[in-house]
């Protein structure tokens, strides 16, 4: 493993409006390229730009904690800094990779987290976060911390192929009852699944079904992109040498597509099999309201639940207009409990999503959504 130092501009990424998965509007990584190199990773696509070998080298942004404490300091800033978690982790490259023993760029974040009061939501693969667990602990009494781990299944044979510097599943669930023993509220995230191999229906049950005796707090899906280009090459060839069999169904399922997305009827087929075992299970498959209904803007919050509604229907294959009224909902500028009388005239806002939002407003929930987020 090649490992560069460089100096980073900034830190802190911005994004657009609140991520009704993350619950964040800001992000930090303090590494480009991973080690962990996961077989199907999209980091490993030219549209990342990232340099070098994919899952060799590993760029550390040196100079990354001395911005962060800039960026994050509200003595310095002329707009605060919105109300919602500070998403560690994402991006291309894993905030626990091993590179992190020694630079511990994360744990330092984190200490800057707690100094400045701001809640954190981590997501990674990496047992190593145990280092860390003192400090989150701090955090998550003080202002919040959801911590999440990202599995294509537990089936540690699989994960040992396509995850190769990856500790084991069963070696993430240990970590992950370490911190739910801790009283942090803890996740799984289940993506990406992969074809024919950790999408089936034994497979994803007994996933869910761990994630279950773990009371992890929820869970969220996903399935898999395979963009043309180094991304799918790469998978192929380990899959063709370890499941060359499967070679025509990948083929069936990934044409042309500008995203790498499987075929429509492939992705239904998945989100129905998630659908039935996460219902049987109960368990939350969004981050449920009551962890961020006392962060949010109430802007934020009503943007994420109705997104999250969106998503929950969509799962029992119902369209709905829940996302439109969402997005239009983040661009305003004014609390909506200042236009109460007017909600109606904003776009996407018809008579049940304006009862929706109003419930939202006066309890922090909407029983409907409750009932749709475990089925
Ligand atoms: S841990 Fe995440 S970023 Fe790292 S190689 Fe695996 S999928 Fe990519």
């Amino acid at each position: 493993m090649a490992v560069k130092e460089i100096k980073a501009k900034s830190v802190l990424r911005k994004h657009k409006r609140i991520d009704s998965w993350f619950l964040s509007q800001y992000g930090m990584n303090f590494y480009r390229g991973c080690s962990h190199n996961c077989i199907y990773c999209d980091g490993r696509s030219e549209g990342y730009y990232v340099e070098g070998e994919f899952g060799e080298d590993v760029w550390v942004k040196v100079n990354a904690i001395e911005l962060l404490r800039k960026e994050l300091d509200p003595r310095r800033k002329r707009i605060p800094l919105k109300k919602c978690f500070i998403m560690l982790g994402g991006g291309v490259g894993d905030s626990y990779q091993p590179v992190e023993k020694k630079y511990k760029l994360s744990r330092r974040a984190l200490q800057l987290l707690y100094n400045f009061k701001l809640p954190v939501s981590i997501l990674t693969k990496s047992t190593l976060i145990e280092r860390d667990i003192d400090i989150i602990k701090k955090i998550n009494e003080r202002n919040r911390a959801i911590v999440s781990f990202s599995f294509s299944s537990v089936d540690d044979n699989i994960s040992s192929i396509f995850e190769p510097g990856v500790p084991s599943p069963r070696e993430r669930l240990k970590t992950l009852r370490l911190f739910k023993d801790e009283g942090i509220s803890c996740g799984m995230f289940l993506m990406p699944v992969i074809p024919f191999l950790t999408d089936t229906p034994r497979i994803m049950d007994e996933t869910i079904r761990k994630a279950k005796e773990l009371d992890l707090n929820f869970i969220i899906f996903a399935g898999m992109t395979l963009k043309d280009g180094r991304q799918k090459e790469y998978f192929l060839d380990i899959l063709k040498k370890n499941y060359p069999h499967l070679i025509p169904e990948y083929s069936n399922i990934y044409k042309k597509d500008i995203w790498g997305s499987p075929t429509g009827d492939y992705y239904k087929s998945i989100h129905t099999t998630f659908d039935m075992i996460s219902k049987k299970y109960q368990i939350p498959r969004r981050i449920p309201s009551k962890l961020f209904n006392d962060i949010l803007s109430e802007n934020d919050l009503v943007t994420v639940i109705l997104e999250q509604l969106e998503y929950l229907l969509k799962l029992q294959g119902k369209e709905s207009s829940y996302r439109w009224a969402a997005n239009s909902i983040s661009k305003l500028t004014d609390p909506l409990s200042s236009m109460k009388k007017d909600l109606r005239r904003i776009n996407g806002v018809g008579p049940t999503t304006e009862r929706i939002i109003l419930e939202i407003l006066e309890t922090g929930t909407s029983s409907y959504y409750e009932k749709l987020l475990t089925g």
